[in-house]
């Protein structure tokens, strides 16, 4: 039962996260990024394969620069619907804080191998086509270390990769438009109808992605970033 853990984690009564098998099942190959500003920020990368979303926990964010290695936090299993999740989840539950939708799309695997062996053998590559992340990827599993699920995500060189990409110069949702703090006081999304059901913090994955008018860049250098969390934990999940 892949699901047991995401599920023992959470009591569903006091958080918006989706339960198991709570909606249809969202497009094959799906890919996301939430950034998580729980205890510490990162960003939890997941690849639906074999009916779960595959997870990270990757305290930097993932990258488009061939040149860094970042660390991927190996965690549990999470259910297809919680790919379309955005929101906060109250103080006092498992992984309290605001969870952004960050990145979405769908991705494919390389080799002949299925995912679930490339998994196995702690080296899996894939290519996304997401709206931030393209091109193609490698997350391997490094030996030897810790408690064994301490993987690296690697920008491999395409044409999609950009030496020096900051991923904090992207810090917006592909669902709604809103940044964290916007989440985390359940604003409403950026130039884009509210479709909500439900509880008011839940923003659902039917929701059409906001388009920033203000390039990510030149929003950030138009308004200095505030003195963010670290992201140097190795631990954060
Ligand atoms: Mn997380």
């Amino acid at each position: 039962m892949p699901l047991e853990e995401y599920a023992r984690k959470r009591r569903f009564a006091n958080t918006p996260e989706p339960p198991p098998g709570e909606q249809s099942t969202p497009t094959a190959n799906y890919f996301c990024v939430q950034r998580h500003d729980a205890t510490r920020l990162h960003y939890d990368f997941r690849l639906q394969i074999d009916g779960v979303l595959k997870s990270w926990a990757i305290p930097k964010g993932p990258t488009l620069d061939p040149d860094v290695k970042h660390l991927a936090a190996h965690v549990e299993d999470h259910p297809v619907e919680y790919g379309g999740f955005e929101g906060t989840i109250p103080a006092g539950n498992y992984g309290a804080g605001s969870v952004m939708l960050w990145d979405r799309g769908t991705f494919d695997l390389l080799g002949d191998a299925a995912g679930a062996e490339q998994l196995a053998r702690g080296d899996l590559k894939f290519r996304l086509h997401g709206e931030k992340l393209n091109g193609d990827f490698a997350l391997v599993r490094m030996k030897g270390r810790g408690k064994g699920n301490e993987w690296l995500i690697i920008k491999k060189r395409d044409e999609f990769a950009t030496p020096g990409w900051d991923v904090e110069s992207y810090a917006h949702s592909v669902l709604s438009g809103r940044t964290q703090e916007e989440i985390a006081q359940n604003l409403p999304a950026r130039k884009t109808k509210r479709k909500t059901a439900g509880a008011a913090d839940r923003v659902w994955a039917s929701s059409r992605p906001a388009k920033r008018s203000v390039k990510p860049a030149a929003a950030a250098a138009a308004t200095p970033a505030p003195a963010k969390k670290k992201l140097k934990s190795r631990s954060a999940i």
